[in-house]
Formats: structure tokens, C-alpha cells, sequence
């Protein structure tokens, strides 16, 4: 069975980790909105499937 994501990490394109999000509090049209802000800017989606990891959140290096 698949595993359902608890939460993504989105990763731009300069390799740094630019947002976190937190399924269990996030609300689900909140999620998705968010989502597709990640996927618009190009980033990287990470799923994550527990909660064993932490994401330092730092800013955008790009250009
Ligand atoms: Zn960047």
C-alpha cells in the first residue's frame, strides 16, 4: 500500500530548501494552493512520510 505523504518540502532550484508545510496542520485547499505556488516557481516537491525530519527553511539564492 502506498504511503500517504505527511507533509513536502519544496526545494528551488538553487538547492536550497525555500518552504516546509505540514499536512497535519495545514488545511487541505491551503495545501494544494501552496503546492502549486511550489510547482509554478519551479520548485522541487519532496514528499516526507513521518515526522523523524527537519527542514531549515532558508531564502531563495537565486538569481
Ligand atoms: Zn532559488
Amino acid at each position: 500500500m502506498k504511503k500517504k505523504p505527511v507533509g513536502y518540502i519544496a526545494i528551488c532550484q538553487c538547492g536550497r530548501v525555500v518552504g516546509a508545510m505540514d499536512l497535519k496542520n495545514t488545511d487541505r485547499i491551503d495545501a494544494g494552493k501552496i503546492l502549486g505556488q511550489w510547482v509554478s516557481e519551479g520548485c522541487t516537491l519532496e514528499p516526507k512520510f513521518d515526522y523523524s525530519w527537519t527542514a531549515t527553511v532558508s531564502a531563495c539564492g537565486c538569481d
